[in-house]
């Protein structure tokens, strides 16, 4: 051993454990947790490849800055931790986690006495890292400390030199549509260096990171290395974080802005003591797969509630995205109605102003009229409120509860099933606390609920049973307000399924078969995708109720498979497999409905996706929709051999296989 080494150990003795190791149940994810000059640190590994440089870890409270002057004062023994559940309306009907755990204590020290500050607790996985901090009470003569605010979090994420990003900057707080940001709607950057802040505030989670191990660079053998960053376990007990830039290949947590929610509230989050922060996740893969099908998000939180009622899931009909807020009336909606109907749908949703174009006794009379049709109602509110301008109704009946127990007892009456709650735009943890409320009070009047202009959901699908979905993405609406959206949509439908909906129920509103994003499919935006990648988009974006935007029209105007398609697409699924792609270009991922694969491939890159790609089941005949070069459409039964399936997609063109 040579000196500098053993001076190092030496040293660490003196005042720190040496770091500790905790591996994944197969051993191959490992990461080492430890403390030097009074920092707390951990790196991960995956195989002998570098995932995570040795990076910081701790938190500067109210109580005592944990950020500096600790020791690592033990670890506990390594246990193994596992649980097997159900959570049907997600991409994954039965989950089953088995991780190792470990727990870190660090001390701090006040005069000569050390004292026990802070916990990490760690989780490995074969596919996930996850860790967070238990903050403990400080003792004191007058009493103890039994509450804190988290002013700050050190942990930083620091990655190898040459890794790429594949991320969403955050938005200005109160800028936008009547100041109604942030609400995760800017646009990816796929494969851009580290180093930048996006618009200056950095990313939002879901963040992913391409990482090139030296062994490929050198050999060009060794896979890349994929990660996704996320959160999870936050509702009223914490903020929502995102992440900023701290150097040329390192990035830090951070807090909302103090100016949003339109300036109430706080930005650094209060906790009970002992009390936890969220769990932060690294997920980690040599391919997409274990981000595409992480269940992680899920894995580490508990249903804060029973669900009060059975909640059905289903596919939704929608006017507002083709034919705006003008459709929101009595006429246009029991026409939709009609088309739900038509379509075996289950649901209608309603979307702004229909509180003033149709009013409440009419709605009472519409919703009568949608469920003699075997259709129920979903309804559009502002969750707004004193925090941003956005002048839509229903308004003022969400924010506050006595307000909004009155308003879901009469929605209940009404025969409603569910609502879309828009212009929320803040992840502080007072925003927290308000989606948490509005959540759980739904439960108690047989209400879902879609969260729009919204923060991402960190675990929510499983801590409330009654949340549908957020929006937090760059969504359909953004076809029909620009052409720019349209010329890259199957550019963006490559990202969602393997990040923004890895994590999450995504509610995208897509599915469009209009050529044209307006009532005479004859004005507005242009649609550049095919009519089968519709299809494919509606098996690849998940969410247990769907907002399609097929239109009545689409009934004589788009193809009769098409129409059929979307009458019989399934909400539910079992399963779900990532088989290929690279996001920005292509991306081939299965799903699983009532012990049928749906193979979907699109395709955003110039040349043709020619592939030949092995098929989930044992099939040998399937159902295959797929375009020719001119994206013009088919569907036919197709023999397979061994289960290969050749692939032929050209750009903003897909193919849908069906294995019975
Ligand atoms: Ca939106």
């Amino acid at each position: 051993m040579n000196k500098f080494l053993t001076a190092m150990i030496l040293a660490g003795a003196c005042t720190s454990m040496q770091a500790q190791e905790i591996a994944s149940p197969n051993g191959k994810l490992k990461v080492n947790v430890g403390c030097e000059n009074g920092v707390a640190n951990y790196s991960v590994v995956l195989d002998n490849d570098t995932v995570i440089c040795k990076s910081p870890l701790g938190v500067r409270t109210s109580i005592g800055d944990y950020t500096k002057g600790l020791t690592l004062s033990k670890m506990s023994d390594i246990k193994s931790v596992s649980e097997n559940y159900s959570l049907p309306q997600t991409k994954k009907a039965n989950i089953s986690y088995t991780a190792n755990e470990a727990t870190y204590s660090f001390q701090a020290k006040r005069g000569d006495n050390s004292f026990d500050a802070i916990d990490v607790v760690m989780h490995v996985d074969d596919n996930n890292v996850a860790f967070k901090y238990v903050v403990k009470p400080l003792k004191g003569r007058g009493g103890d400390r039994l509450a804190c605010l988290v002013e700050q979090e050190a942990t930083r994420y620091t990655f190898p030199e040459g890794t790429t990003t594949f991320i969403c900057p955050a938005m200005t707080p109160q800028t936008g549509f009547a100041r109604t940001a942030p609400s995760y709607e800017t646009f990816y950057e796929y494969d851009a260096p580290m180093g930048k802040n996006g618009h200056g505030r950095g990313f939002t989670f879901p963040a992913m990171f391409k990482l090139t191990p030296m062994s490929n660079r050198m050999m060009g053998t060794q896979p890349n290395i994929w990660v996704m960053l996320s959160e999870t376990n936050v509702g009223g007990n914490y903020c929502g974080s995102r992440i900023e830039s701290t150097s040329a290949n390192s990035y830090g947590i951070a807090y909302p802005e103090m100016t949003e929610f339109g300036g109430v509230g706080s930005t650094a989050p209060g906790i009970m003591l002992p009390g936890d922060t969220p769990w932060r996740t690294i997920t980690v893969g040599r391919t997409l797969a274990p981000l595409a099908e992480t269940t992680i998000q899920w894995d580490l939180v508990k249903p804060q509630y029973e669900a009060k009622y059975d909640y059905k899931y289903g596919r939704s009909a929608w006017s507002w995205i083709i034919r705006m807020d003008a459709s929101c009336n009595y006429n246009e909606q029991k026409e939709y109605i009609d088309f739900a109907a038509n379509m075996g749908w289950e649901y209608l949703l309603i979307d702004a102003i229909w509180d003033s174009n149709i009013g409440y006794e009419r709605m009472e009379e519409l919703s009568k009229y949608a469920q003699s049709k075997g259709v129920n109602l979903f309804l559009w509110y502002n969750s707004n409120g004193y925090w941003n301008d956005a002048p839509q109704g229903p308004r003022g009946k969400m924010h506050r509860q006595i307000d909004r127990r009155k308003e879901m007892a009469w929605l209940q009456k009404a025969g409603i099933k569910g609502l879309k709650i828009d212009f929320v735009g803040s992840d502080k943890q007072q925003t927290m606390q308000m989606y948490e409320d509005i959540l759980s009070d739904a439960n108690d009047f047989g209400l879902m609920i879609i969260f729009h202009g919204c923060t991402l959901q960190r675990g929510w699908e499983r801590m409330y049973p009654n949340f549908i979905s957020c929006e937090a993405v760059r969504a359909s609406e953004n076809l029909a307000f620009g052409q720019n959206d349209n010329d890259i949509e199957a550019l963006a439908g490559t990202i969602h399924p393997v990040l923004r909906n890895a994590v999450g129920n995504m509610d995208f509103g897509g599915s469009a078969l209009n050529k044209r994003y307006s009532k005479g499919n004859d004005r507005g935006t242009t649609r550049k995708t095919s009519d089968v990648y519709a299809l494919a988009t509606a098996v690849l974006f998940q969410t247990p109720v769907q907002n399609f935007a097929v239109a009545p029209n689409n009934l004589t105007d788009a193809p009769a498979w098409a129409i059929d398609f979307m009458k019989k697409v399934p909400v539910m699924w079992q399963d779900v497999k990532f088989i290929d792609g690279y996001p920005g270009k292509y991306l081939i991922m299965a799903r699983q409905s009532a012990g049928k694969w749906y193979v979907a491939a699109i395709n955003a890159a110039d040349a043709a996706l020619t592939q030949t790609i092995t098929l989930p089941t044992n099939a040998t005949e399937v159902t295959a929709y797929t375009d020719d070069a001119k994206l013009q459409g088919s569907v036919n039964q197709v023999k397979v051999k061994k289960n290969q399936f050749k692939l032929n997609v050209p750009k903003n063109g897909a193919a849908l296989i069906i294995c019975e």
